[in-house]
């Protein structure tokens, strides 16, 4: 008789074939359904407790999937899905889990019907030409100029918890954030734009502040807390006597001798507030410590200085005033120094808060959010972060595209008529596809209270009068037009990156017919 033959540890679970697709599919679809009546203006919020009671409570698909604490592995892939997005593009976290979640639920219509899965996978890399095609098809003539971008900034806002702040208003200061730091290739580097949250006042008194927003006190009690025309430093230099650095030992006989070197020492305290004064320093940024007495001898001097500042801080203070950052000062020069047209602290709801407004042309900005309470703070953020994402995508590739589903019904329908000239069974997977991508204005129609098969015959038909149309949603109201006329757009960046993204993920969860998990 034949022995039976272990392969694997005993404590393996295995599944297979159909049982393992279909567990993954089930587990990707879970992951869209979470976030799918999030999608759009009209888009509900969801409240997540954690296990030890904290609340979050959000409209933002990658926050819903990261707070969610998933553990399936092909779930766990759709995770990923959005958290790339976010990466990618800052925004279209919900459409593309969704697309994700719906190729994954026509796949396995098609694997039932039995279509073999390669076909399938091969099917939607083809669409995914077809639907980027499409994509190209949509773009909106005309320079993506500051108007345009406050469009899409907004759009990305719309029926986000943004407290009693008007979108359009925190629109505007979105994209002048975006504007103030682009270089002249239109390039944004996203760590010039801190956000700085603080409740205590409505989240209408947000602003842009055109510098640094930082949470410091100054050195000593007897600076100044507020300079105008300042001249700034930014060291990254201990401020105190140097000996202290290494343990020296003095071999000390006498009174006299001790007395002289403390004074030696602090003679050469005084004479770094001196050097600092000399060179015309009105404020200090300091990345490590300055002591107490060298703060108190740059107190004498009118000096206002902070002590220990984060590193990505000075980065800033830099960026912002044109000041190179030092590592001595010995030999400070005038062209060292950046300047500031001013540096105050202010008490904010019983705390020291501190602006930097920097030179006219700042390098560095930071939106200072307010709202009344951490949870509108917080959200207001998230859709600031949204809004950053999109307008930053927009501006420097130039490209927009409508939104309200417009580019989705131009998607299906590329698809659909394009089928024909995809040859075999792949031609299903390309319809699959369409239906899809169908998801998305059916959410929106769904969100918004409208039935989503009469919407979604309403907005083929008009596609296919009008070239462009959209479910829009404007306050109240829903109408089925073209969303550019109510300035609904959306970066075309976004639109492919959700895609790309969505079709990677669902073609690699169906390529898996195996799952083998260590106990
Ligand atoms: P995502 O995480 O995918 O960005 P959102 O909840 O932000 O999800 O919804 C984005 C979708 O909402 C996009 O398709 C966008 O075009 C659409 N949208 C934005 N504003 C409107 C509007 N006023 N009317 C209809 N659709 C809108
Ligand atoms: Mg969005």
């Amino acid at each position: 008789m034949q022995q039976p033959l272990y392969v694997l540890a005993e404590s393996t679970q295995r599944t297979s074939g159909a049982d393992a697709r279909r567990s993954n599919v089930a587990a990707g679809r879970a992951v869209a359904n979470a976030v799918r009546t999030t999608l759009g203006p009209r888009g509900m919020d969801k409240m997540l407790v954690d296990s030890s009671g904290g609340v979050v409570v959000t409209n933002d698909g990658a926050t819903i999937l990261k707070e969610m604490d998933i553990e399936h592995p092909a779930a766990q892939m759709l995770v990923e899905v959005a958290e790339s997005q976010e990466a990618e593009v800052g925004d279209g976290t919900t459409t593309a889990a969704v697309l994700a979640g719906e190729l994954l639920a026509r796949a396995e219509d098609l694997l039932d019907d039995d279509v073999h899965a390669t076909a399938v996978v091969e099917g939607y890399h083809e669409a995914l030409r077809l639907a980027l095609d499409a994509v190209d098809g949509m773009l909106i003539d005309g320079e993506v100029d500051r108007e345009a971008l406050v469009t899409v900034a907004e759009s990305a806002m719309t029926g986000k918890g943004t407290g009693d702040i008007a979108t359009g208003v925190l629109a505007a200061i979105v994209v002048d954030a975006v504007l103030q730091v682009a270089d002249d290739d239109r390039r944004v580097d996203r760590d010039d734009i801190r956000v700085f949250t603080h409740t205590g006042a409505s989240a209408a008194a947000t602003e842009l502040v055109r510098g640094v927003v930082f949470e410091e006190e100054p050195a000593n009690d007897n600076m100044p807390r507020s300079v105008e025309d300042a001249t700034v430093a930014v060291l990254d230099t201990k401020l105190d006597v140097r000996s202290g650095e290494v343990d020296t030992e003095y071999t000390i006989t006498s009174v006299d001798q001790l007395d002289a070197a403390l004074s030696a020492e602090d003679a050469e305290r005084r004479a770094i507030a001196e050097t600092l004064s000399a060179a015309g320093v009105d404020v200090v940024f300091c990345s490590k410590k300055i002591s107490d007495p060298v703060a108190a001898y740059l107190a004498d001097a009118g000096i206002l200085a902070f002590s220990n500042v984060k590193a990505s801080e000075a980065r800033a203070f830099a960026r912002s005033t044109g000041a190179r950052r030092l590592g001595t000062i010995d030999d400070i020069e005038a062209s060292d120094l950046g300047t500031a047209a001013s540096v105050r602290v202010e008490r904010h709801g019983g705390d020291d808060v501190a602006f930097l407004e920097g030179s006219d042309d700042s390098r560095t900005v930071t939106l200072y959010v307010r709202g009344s309470t951490d949870h509108v703070v917080d959200e207001t953020e998230r859709a600031i972060d949204d809004a950053l994402g999109v307008t930053v995508a927009a501006y420097e590739d130039g490209e927009i595209v409508p939104g309200a589903g417009a580019v989705e019904v131009a998607i299906a329908d590329r698809l659909r008529s394009g089928a024909n000239a995809v040859t075999g069974r792949k031609a299903l997977a390309v319809e699959a596809f369409a239906d899809a991508v169908d998801a998305i204005p059916r959410t929106l129609a769904e969100n918004a209270g409208l039935d989503p098969i009469d919407a979604l015959v309403d907005l083929r038909a008009r596609h296919d009068s009008e070239g462009v149309a959209g479910i829009v949603i404007d306050g109240p109201s829903v109408a089925i037009t073209d969303p550019r006329e109510d300035h609904v757009v959306d970066p075309a960046a976004v639109k492919r990156e959700a895609l790309e993204s969505a079709t990677e993920a669902a073609t690699m969860i169906l390529r898996i017919d195996d799952v083998i998990a260590a106990n």
